[in-house]
Formats: C-alpha cells, structure tokens, sequence
C-alpha cells in the first residue's frame, strides 16, 4: 500500500474498441491540491467518471488508501458516501430554495436532499451552515434565493454544498468556466483553502487559473499520464508542448 488517499493502478477503459484511458496510474494524497490538464479527448472526464462509479474500467485498480478498499465495484452513492465529492461543470443548486436551506439541505441528508421540507435545523446545524457560508465567501447572501445569486455565486454555492457532506476527496470540474476574473481569483482562494482540510483535484483549461492555484499538475494525452510536476516544469516539457501545438 502507497499511503495515497486514492491509489489509481493501470486502468484502462475502451469505448467501441477506442482506448480512452490506457494503463493510467496515478496517486492523490491526503490534503492535496492537483490541478488535471490535457487536450480535449485526453480522458479527463472518463477518469473522473471512473473514480466515481460512473464509468466501469476493463482493467486496473482504484483503492480508496484509507480503507484500502477497492471503488471499481461501487456504485456512485456508495462512492459519494465514502467521502469523494464530484462537482460538474454546471451548478446544479435547488434554485427556488434560499442559500441556506441549501446548505441545510446539504449538510443534513446528501441522499434525500428533499428531507429538509421535514426538518427543522438545530444550532449546531446552523453554525456549520454559517461556517461554510463564511467558507465560500456567500455569509451575506444566504438569505438570497440561489436562483438570483451570479455564476460564479452559484458555483461556491455548490463546492460548499460539497463541503457539507466533509468530503475526503473533492474532484472539481473546469470552475472557472464563464466566471469574471473577481470570480475567478475568488474560486482559486477557495479552492487553495478547501484543500488545507481535504484532497481537490481540479480538471481545468485555463492556464493562468492553474498557475494561480500553484499545485503539482497532471498532464493527461491518450488516456496515460503525459507529464507531472509544477506547471512550469510540465509546461517546458517537449512532449507537452507538441501536444498541445498538434504536433
Ligand atoms: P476529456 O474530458 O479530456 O476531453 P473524455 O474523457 O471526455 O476526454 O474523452 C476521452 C475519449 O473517449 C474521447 O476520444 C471521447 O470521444 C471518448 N469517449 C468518452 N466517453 C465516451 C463514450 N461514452 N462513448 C464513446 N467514446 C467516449
């Protein structure tokens, strides 16, 4: 065993005879800030779909270190439950619903999130709710409507929910996508601070939002890992460059 938070060990997943990922290995410790790359097509989101359960490899591992149980049998739930929270690209928060119910809603019930109609939060809830509130930067908006909050706004809103359920693992999705450079700036200190308690990994194009988070990156090309280091490193190196120019 590595000691890795997530240990991934030469998977390989095919669609119609197409390798989308070919023999990937690659470690998450507990605590780190990763930021994933590579041109479209290189295998990000099935990489992403395969740590959560959503897509099934043909071969290879994915050991969860802490409890060095293997995740390729799990469903999604399950996955979610063991403590690696997804956020997608698009914010998808209860938009009729203020921005404290919800974090309520988030933090009380992650598989019912409809409970908190029942439910009637107690101090102790509504600390933690204040507490992520001031977390993601929304403390003077959560009697907003989410459905009136800005993008960027939205996109907190949901990384916070994510919080709520005290992920070990959060795997973020493009977050600058369609934010100003205010949000944009905001998101990269968010992120840098979710990660000082849990794991993130962050699959993102946006060169200078990478450079601003100033982790170790991935590069991935064809499904395999291409180059690994900071983003100066990787981003010298010739493989990496000829990727990225079409060579
Ligand atoms: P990225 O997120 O890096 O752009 P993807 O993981 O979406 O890359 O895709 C990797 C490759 O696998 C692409 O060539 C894509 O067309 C192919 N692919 C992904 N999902 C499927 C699928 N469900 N069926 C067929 N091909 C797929």
């Amino acid at each position: 065993m590595s000691g890795a938070l997530l240990e991934v060990d030469g998977i390989s997943v095919s669609f119609d005879g197409f390798k989308a990922i070919n023999n990937l290995s690659f470690n998450i410790d507990s605590g780190e800030l990763r930021a994933i790359i590579g041109p479209n097509g290189a295998g990000k989101t099935t990489f992403m779909d395969i740590i959560t359960g959503k897509t099934r490899p043909d071969s290879g591992k994915v050991i969860w270190g802490e409890e060095n149980v293997s995740l390729i049998k799990k469903s999604e739930s399950d996955i979610a439950n063991m403590g690696i929270g997804r956020k997608f690209q698009k914010p998808t928060v209860f938009e009729d619903q203020t921005t404290r119910d919800n974090l309520t809603m988030a933090l009380k019930n992650k598989r019912k999130p409809w409970a908190v109609l029942f439910y009637h939060s107690n101090a102790d809830d509504r600390a933690k709710v204040d507490d992520i509130a001031d977390e993601i930067g929304l403390s003077d908006h959560l009697d907003r409507r989410a459905g009136d909050l800005s993008h960027g706004q939205k996109q907190w809103l949901e990384i916070g929910m994510l919080l709520a359920q005290e992920p070990r693992l959060l795997l973020v999705d493009e977050p600058a996508a369609g934010m100003t450079v205010d949000e944009r700036n905001h998101t990269v200190t968010l992120l840098r601070r979710a990660a000082e308690t849990r794991a993130v990994v962050v699959v993102e194009h946006d060169m200078e939002f990478i450079r601003n988070l100033d982790c170790k990156v991935t590069v991935l090309h064809e499904g395999s890992v291409l180059a690994e280091g900071s983003l100066d490193h990787v981003t010298q190196n010739q493989d990496v460059i000829d990727v990225y120019l079409g060579r």
